[in-house]
């Protein structure tokens, strides 16, 4: 196993190469770099736009997506077309969802599975990896524009809370803005290096790093010890931030100036007022009163009434505070430090709340908005090998993951991650009654199994029959520090289990390693689509199971028009799947399951009743 990836991923690494850090937010993003005279992290701002960039894409009909201050416009005249917030979607199902979806301006499509969610905007269907990936493609030609260099390279943040799926796709984002993604960074890591903690081995530190951005609010507890970082606890609330502060002015104004009935009417009136209650936040950040005009009316705040209306909010993040302390087994004396991270970490109130909470003034030097963004460039760097102080770890250089279904790669480690590690994920069976399970190890970054280097292949024999979806098979990799990879698989009802040991690098030179990695960011584009065309056909091919089991099934609780307008449906999902377009194929999905709703619902209602009927009420 190599020292550290860079050395082999990057034979080629030019010492002025620059490798920038991205802080991919939920509301507001950033790109950072090392500035190469003073050695100090610097945020881009890029033709004097400023540093921060909305994550806002928005589609004009026929035209390249816009990206930033100029989409958000569009948010009101045009919000079907206008996506925000797509970082709550990454690597999510529908299911995860659950009622959110509706809250959304655009439409998320419901197909009814646990596959990933899709996003239509017109006629085209989008993934939140490849929204994000406009959002990245925007900050790289930035940095492109204002450094006057290609910019290939990139650490990407993420919250220290997401799972193997979200980060796996903020990864996937980033190789298909033409970005190699060095490292996934989780925020308040990256904050802590920002502050310049853990960047001596000898140094230990406990640190409480405090994130309260536009929509979310994020409270991680970290053990920071020779340079690892160990999350010892997170808490949080992920639909709590500068949003509901903004909220909470809109709602005490309305009340007190009777705008009920013009807001009622007037989406316009509605945006204006949103956006003078954000201007009155921020100006109560650093003035005692405000005063706006909206219309006739006059629209004042002053600090006390805003910490009044805002103190509930507050006191949330508060309460979140106190059990991440808890899950972490300390106390406020055992902090070194705490550090604000997020925009709304400017308001007065919080500073002095978070402070009076852990008994110390925490500390916010730092640019809030930024500091995410800085830490991230500061980790590129280590990456880069220009630290020298900083200790570097063993690392695996390639992906290691199993083939699912229609040949696709499923990444369990990903590269780069650092060794010993230990990952798993769950599977289950497609067919009824099957009782043996293929496992084949593939190692390598593309996005079909048959692009990459297969290692091995088993099979789990002994699955005890049962419906498709029932078994439940724990596949788990663990790659010790000699580099030898062992992979079980046990089928946790009958407790039935296999494994085989393999040593990934082997036979494997620096060169082959290192044309992988090439060739997996110059085939990113059509990789991602052969993914998503699979994966709509994977959705396509179980919504004509599940409709064709219910037709046959509850046929007799449908009108001969509905059972027309059925087969129409299912023949037009047919004839889609006989493309390999995916936008066809999801339109056909989505009218499928328009139509389909509303029979399901009925006949549910009906088998619900009939089993009340027949339920004996004591
Ligand atoms: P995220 O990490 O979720 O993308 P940010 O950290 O960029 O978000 O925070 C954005 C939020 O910070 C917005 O709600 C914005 O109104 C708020 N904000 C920015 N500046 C100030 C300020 N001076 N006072 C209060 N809130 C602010
Ligand atoms: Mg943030």
């Amino acid at each position: 196993m190599a020292k550290v990836a860079i050395n082999l991923s990057t034979g080629s690494l030019q010492q002025e190469e620059i490798i920038v850090g991205i802080d991919l937010g939920t509301t507001n993003s950033l790109v950072a770099y090392i500035h190469p005279d003073t050695r100090h992290p610097l945020a881009i701002n890029d033709q004097g736009r400023g540093t921060i960039v909305p994550s806002i894409v928005h589609f004009p009909a026929g035209q390249d997506p816009i990206v930033g201050t100029e989409a958000r416009e569009y948010l009101l005249t045009d919000p079907q077309n206008t996506i925000y917030s797509v970082k709550r979607l990454l690597g999510k199902s529908y299911q995860d969802l659950g009622t959110h979806a509706a809250d959304l301006g655009y439409k998320v499509i419901d197909d009814n599975s646990e596959g990933l969610v899709k996003i239509r905007v017109g006629e085209k269907f989008y993934s939140p990896i490849e929204l994000s990936a406009e959002i990245l493609k925007e900050l790289r030609a930035r940095a492109e524009h204002a450094l006057k260099t290609p910019v290939n390279k990139a650490v990407i943040t993420v919250p220290a809370y997401f799972n193997d799926s979200q980060r796996q796709a903020t990864r996937d984002a980033g190789r298909l803005a033409g970005l190699e993604v060095l490292r996934i960074v989780n925020e308040p890591t990256a904050a802590a290096l920002a502050y310049g903690i853990g960047l001596s081995p000898d140094e230990e530190k406990t640190v409480a790093v405090y994130d309260l951005g536009g929509g979310t609010f994020d409270i991680s507890i970290l053990r920071i010890q020779q340079g690892i970082f160990e999350v010892l606890s997170t808490n949080g609330d992920t639909y709590l931030g500068g949003d509901d502060l903004d909220r909470a002015i809109i709602n005490h104004w309305a009340g007190e100036y009777q705008l009920a009935t013009v807001l009622f009417q007037n989406a316009e009136a509605q945006q204006q007022l949103r956006l003078l209650a954000e201007q009155a936040k921020r100006h109560l950040s650093t003035n005692d009163s405000f005063e706006a005009a909206f219309g006739d009316t006059r629209l004042p705040l002053t600090k006390a009434k805003f910490n009044e209306l805002v103190q509930p909010l507050v006191d949330r993040t508060i309460a979140s505070c106190r059990q991440a302390l808890a899950d972490a087994k300390l106390t406020q004396k055992d902090l070194d430090a705490v550090l604000l991270v997020g925009g709304s970490t400017r308001v007065p109130l919080v500073y002095d709340s978070v402070s009076a909470f852990f008994q110390q003034p925490a500390n916010n030097t730092l640019n809030p908005d930024e500091v995410v963004a800085l830490g991230a460039a500061i980790q590129a760097d280590i990456l880069a090998g220009n630290r020298r102080d900083v200790l570097l770890l063993d690392v695996t250089p390639l992906t290691l993951g199993i083939e699912t279904l229609g040949g696709l790669m499923d990444p369990i480690i990903p590269r780069n991650s650092k060794i010993p590690t230990k990952a798993g994920r769950q599977y289950t069976t497609s067919v009824d009654g099957q009782v043996n399970l293929k496992i084949s190890v593939y190692q390598g970054e593309r996005d079909l199994v048959k692009e990459n280097r297969k290692l091995a292949e088993f099979d789990l024999r002994g699955i005890p029959a049962m419906p498709a979806g029932l078994p439940k098979v724990d596949v788990n990799f663990i790659l010790n520090a000699d580099g030898i990879l062992k992979v079980e698989a046990i089928e946790l009802r009958s407790n039935t289990r296999q494994e085989v040991e393999i040593k990934p690098q082997y036979g494997l030179t620096d060169e082959q390693v290192e044309q992988m990695l090439m060739d997996s960011l110059t085939h990113a584009r059509e990789d991602v689509s052969a993914r998503m065309v699979i994966e709509a056909r994977t959705v396509a091919e179980q919504m004509l199971y599940q409709v064709e089991r219910f037709v046959a099934k509850n046929g007799q609780h449908l009108t001969p028009e509905e059972i027309t307008q059925t087969t129409a449906g299912v023949d037009k999902l047919k004839q889609a799947l006989t493309t390999q377009d995916k936008d066809t194929i999801l339109k056909a999905v989505d009218e499928l399951e328009e139509l389909t709703r509303p029979f399901a619902e009925r006949v549910m209602n009906i088998s619900i009743s009939q089993a009340m009927a027949g339920k004996k009420i004591l």
